[in-house]
C-alpha cells in the first residue's frame, strides 16, 4: 500500500530524511546556512577533472546516465530486427563508440558540406544555403521553431528567433574586459585549428587564421544586433506577428516566402519575428557582407556543430575551448557519456519508455500527485492571505492556479521514431539525419492546434518545467528520486525538496513573466493596475538584492538580478507555498510535527531545500553561468533567497547581526 500516512493501515516507520554526513555542524546555520546544510556534502564530493560544477542534481544526472547506458547495453546485446527502435539505439551508440572508424574517417563526414559551401558564388546561392544549414541544425543566422500563438494559445505558429553566434551569448563578442578578450582569442584559435583540420582553408584558398577573423567579424556584427537576455525575457517585446509581406519590408533579402516554402510550409501566411531588428541585420548581412566571409561563416557553422561527432583532433580542440576555456573543466567527459547523450538526444522518448519501465515505481507517481494537490491548495491559501492584492486580481489568480495542467513521470503517448533512419555510414551523418528528422517533426506542428499531451522534457531528465502557453507544470520521472523525493522519509524533507520544486514551477505562472499570461496561456493582462504596481515594486526589491551579491573578485562580477528575477521569484514563492503546504500536512497528521534526529519539522524542511543545491563549482563556471544562466548560483539560491523567508528566520532563530539576517521591511513576499 501507499507509504502516505493518509489511510495507511500499517504505520510505516519513516526516517527523518536528514543525512548528518551532508551537514557541516561546525558552521553556524544563522550565519552561513549553505555551509551548514551542505558543507559535509561539498567536502565529500570534491570536483574531479571532468566537472566544472558538480552538485546533488549532477549526482542524479550521472546516475541516470549509467542507467541509460545499462539500457542501451541490454538492448544492444539482443538480436534486433533491422530498423527497429532497438536496432537504431544500438547502431547509433556503436557508431559513436567506434573510435577506430571515427579516427579513420577524420574530416571526411563533413567534406561534402565544405565543398558545397566553397563552390557558392551568388547571393541567391548563399541564401538557399542558409535554408539548408538551418534544416540540418546549425542555427545559421537564426532558428525556426514551433511555439504557441501568444494571442491564441490553442494554435501553434512559426517563430523566427535570433541565433547564429558560435559562442552563444552576445556578451562574449561585445564586452571588452581582459577575460572576454581572452575568450575571443581562444575562439579564433579554435576556429583556425578546425578550419585547417577540415581542409576548408585549402578549398577556399584562404589561410585558416584569416577565415577565423572573417567569421569573428560576421558573428560580432550579428551579436551587436541581437537582443540581450533581459529583453528576450519580455514576451511583449519578442512577440511581433508579421505577414509575409510585412516581413519582406523588414528583411527582404531573406525572402520569407521562399524560406517557408523550402521549410515545407508553402501555405504559411504569418509568423512571429521575435527580434525584428536582428532579422533585419541578417538580411543586410546576406545582401552586403563580403561573400567569402559569409561562406566562411557557413563552413564554421557546420564544423562547429560537427566537431563533437568527428575524430579526436576535432573533439579535443572543441573541448579545449568550450570545456576548458569557457567552463573550467580540466578533462573531457568519457566517450560513453558523450555518446549516451547523443543517443538520448536523438531517441529520447524511446529510451525514456524503457527507462520508466525499469526505474520508475508507480507508487511514486501517486504520492507525487498528492503532493502537487497539497501545494495547489496551499498556494490558494497564500493568494487569499496576500495583503498586496485586491480581491479581483486574487480571483483571477486563483482561476489560473486551478487551471494548471499537471504532468508527472512520463507521457501517455510516445513519439514515433519510425521515420528516423540510422545507418552505418558515419556518426555525424546520423546526427544530421536526426536533426533533420526533428526539424521536420517540429515543422509538421506549425499552424496546427497545440497538442497538450506533448512533453517538453523526456522522462529521464533530472529537471522540471512550467510552460506559460499551456499553463502546465511537468515533473519527469528523473527528478522524482532522493534528494528531491525520498519515499522512505517523513514528508518534511520532501516538502523542503520536491515540494519547493513543485511550488517553484507553479510560481513561474505568476513570476514577472508568467503573470502576463492568462489561465488559457494567452498573453493577456488580467491584473488591476494597482496590483501590478505592487508586484513590480516588490520584484524590484529582489532585483536590487541580487544585484548587490558579489560572485567573483577577478574579474569583478556581480549577480544579475534582472536576468534571474523570474527564477528568484519562483524560489521565493516555492519556499513560501511549500512551507504552507507542510503546515497543512502537519495539522492533518501527515507530517511529523515533532523533532526528528534533533531537528524540528521546519528545520528539516530548510535543510532539505538547501541540500538540493549542495555543489562545488569552479570560478570559470561561476562566470559562465552568471553570464548565461537565468538561475542564480546554487549558493545564492540558499544564502540570498532564504533571508527573505520569515519562516526560515524563525525556524533557526536568526537575529539582527547574523549573516542570514534581513530586516523584515526588506524581505520580499509575493506568493
Ligand atoms: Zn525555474
Amino acid at each position: 500500500m501507499a507509504l502516505l500516512a493518509t489511510g495507511c493501515q500499517h504505520k510505516t516507520v519513516l526516517t527523518s530524511g536528514i543525512n548528518p554526513d551532508n551537514l557541516d555542524t561546525t558552521a553556524n546555520p544563522v550565519d552561513d546556512f549553505y555551509q551548514f546544510a551542505c558543507g559535509g556534502w561539498m567536502k565529500a564530493h570534491p570536483l574531479d577533472a571532468e566537472h566544472s560544477r558538480y552538485g546533488a542534481f549532477d549526482v542524479l544526472a550521472e546516475n541516470n546516465q549509467e542507467q541509460l547506458r545499462g539500457i542501451i547495453d541490454s538492448v544492444s546485446a539482443a538480436k534486433n530486427e533491422k530498423g527497429s527502435i532497438a536496432d537504431k539505439i544500438s547502431t547509433l551508440y556503436n557508431m559513436g563508440m567506434d573510435s577506430v572508424t571515427l579516427q579513420k574517417q577524420g574530416a571526411e563526414p563533413i567534406q561534402p558540406y565544405m565543398k558545397e559551401i566553397a563552390a557558392l558564388t551568388t547571393r541567391d546561392e548563399l541564401r538557399m544555403e542558409m535554408y539548408r544549414l538551418q534544416k540540418m541544425g546549425t542555427g545559421a543566422f537564426f532558428s525556426l521553431f514551433n511555439e504557441a500563438d501568444y494571442d491564441n494559445s490553442e494554435m501553434c505558429m512559426a517563430w523566427i528567433y535570433q541565433s547564429g553566434t558560435g559562442m552563444g551569448d552576445r556578451d562574449y563578442y561585445l564586452k571588452n574586459d581582459a577575460t572576454n578578450k581572452e575568450i575571443r582569442d581562444a575562439y579564433v584559435k579554435l576556429m583556425t585549428t578546425e578550419f585547417q583540420l577540415s581542409g576548408y582553408d585549402k578549398l577556399a584558398g584562404l589561410p585558416a587564421d584569416k577565415l577565423a577573423q572573417m567569421v569573428l567579424t560576421v558573428e560580432t556584427r550579428l551579436a551587436k544586433a541581437q537582443y540581450d537576455k533581459e529583453v528576450n525575457r519580455d514576451p511583449f517585446k519578442t512577440f511581433n506577428r508579421k505577414s509575409l509581406e510585412e516581413a519582406d519590408k523588414v528583411a527582404a533579402d531573406i525572402r520569407f516566402k521562399d524560406y517557408f516554402k523550402d521549410m515545407g510550409l508553402p501555405k504559411l501566411t504569418q509568423f512571429n519575428m521575435a527580434q525584428p531588428e536582428y532579422i533585419q541585420e541578417v538580411s543586410r548581412v546576406l545582401a552586403t557582407e563580403n561573400v567569402e566571409s559569409i561562406k566562411a561563416y557557413y563552413a564554421w557553422s557546420v564544423i562547429n556543430m560537427a566537431a563533437g561527432y568527428l575524430s579526436d583532433d576535432f573533439v579535443n580542440a572543441n573541448f579545449e575551448f568550450f570545456g576548458r576555456t569557457m567552463s573550467g573543466a580540466e578533462q573531457i567527459r568519457p566517450r560513453w557519456k558523450r555518446v549516451t547523450n547523443t543517443v538520448d538526444g536523438a531517441l529520447g522518448e524511446a529510451l525514456g519508455q524503457l527507462y520508466v519501465a525499469k526505474y520508475f515505481p508507480p507508487e511514486a507517481k501517486q504520492r507525487m500527485i498528492n503532493l502537487v494537490a497539497n501545494l495547489q491548495e496551499a498556494f490558494g491559501q497564500r493568494i487569499d492571505n496576500a495583503v498586496w492584492m485586491d480581491q479581483a486580481t486574487k480571483d483571477k489568480a486563483k482561476e489560473k492556479l486551478a487551471a494548471i495542467l499537471v504532468k508527472v513521470g512520463y507521457p501517455d503517448t510516445w513519439r514515433d521514431y519510425s521515420g528516423l533512419e540510422i545507418k552505418n555510414d558515419s556518426y555525424f551523418a546520423n546526427v544530421v539525419r536526426s536533426n533533420e528528422f526533428d526539424h521536420a517533426y517540429m515543422v509538421s506542428k506549425i499552424d496546427k492546434p497545440v497538442d497538450r499531451n506533448e512533453w517538453l522534457m523526456t522522462p529521464q531528465t533530472v529537471n522540471a518545467y512550467y510552460n506559460p502557453t499551456t499553463n502546465e507544470i511537468c515533473f519527469p520521472a528523473g527528478i522524482l528520486q532522493a534528494p528531491f523525493f525520498d519515499m522512505k522519509a517523513d514528508d518534511a524533507v520532501n516538502y523542503g525538496a520536491i515540494g519547493v520544486v513543485i511550488g517553484h514551477e507553479m510560481t513561474h505562472g505568476f513570476d514577472d513573466k508568467g503573470r502576463l499570461y492568462d489561465l488559457n496561456g494567452n498573453l493577456n493582462d488580467w491584473w488591476l493596475p494597482s496590483d501590478a504596481e505592487n508586484f513590480k515594486k516588490n520584484a524590484q526589491v529582489l532585483v536590487d538584492c541580487f544585484n548587490k551579491v558579489k560572485v567573483l573578485d577577478d574579474p569583478l562580477t556581480y549577480a544579475n538580478g534582472e536576468l534571474t528575477l523570474g527564477e528568484n521569484i519562483a524560489d521565493n514563492g516555492g519556499l513560501h507555498i511549500s512551507f504552507q503546504a507542510m503546515q497543512n500536512a502537519i495539522a492533518k497528521g501527515q507530517v511529523n510535527g515533532d523533532a526528528m534526529d534533533g531537528y524540528t519539522s521546519a528545520q528539516r524542511f530548510f535543510i532539505a531545500y538547501a541540500g538540493v543545491w549542495a555543489s562545488n563549482i569552479r570560478e570559470k563556471a561561476m562566470l559562465q553561468l552568471t553570464t548565461i544562466d537565468v538561475h542564480s548560483l546554487a549558493r545564492n539560491r540558499v544564502n540570498v533567497t532564504l533571508p527573505h523567508v520569515t519562516e526560515f528566520i524563525e525556524a533557526w532563530g536568526v537575529k539582527e547581526g547574523n549573516g542570514m539576517w534581513l530586516a523584515p521591511e526588506n524581505r520580499v513576499t509575493l506568493w
